[in-house]
């Protein structure tokens, strides 16, 4: 029985679906969406999702379940990305700071850039 479909009968107070009551046979009756708003159906209706691939669930199982390492080789690549992208990171600082010295030097003068260069605890 859907609420809009509802009706409460009037002289027994049963709540039936059909044209009369099947308790008491009365037609009296009300229904209950008077009282309860029933709202329609789905004013939206959901675009059609479709379900995951075979690979991507597993993935997923392999992501959420940390107990779950079939070789833990995924995450020693993870490890090593994070290490690498450290390493390039620290290089580029490196990089940059070396060649802001460089113009340093260029800017300030070939005799005061030998006095600093030994002293610099970058290089
Ligand atoms: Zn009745």
């Amino acid at each position: 029985m859907q609420l809009r479909n509802a009706k409460l009968c009037l002289d027994c107070e049963d709540v039936h679906d059909a044209p009369q009551c099947p308790t008491c046979a009365s037609e009296t009756f009300a229904f209950i969406a008077r009282w309860v708003p029933a709202p329609e159906r789905r004013e939206r209706v959901r675009p059609p999702q479709e379900p995951p691939r075979p690979a991507e669930l597993q993935a997923y199982r392999t992501l959420l379940d940390p107990a779950h390492k079939p070789n833990g080789s995924g995450w020693q690549l993870v490890r090593q990305g994070a290490m690498g992208l450290a390493l390039v990171g620290v290089a580029g600082w490196l990089w940059k700071s070396a060649s802001a010295e460089a113009s340093a030097d260029k800017a300030g003068g070939a005799g005061r850039a030998e006095k600093e260069r030994p002293s610099s605890p970058n290089v």
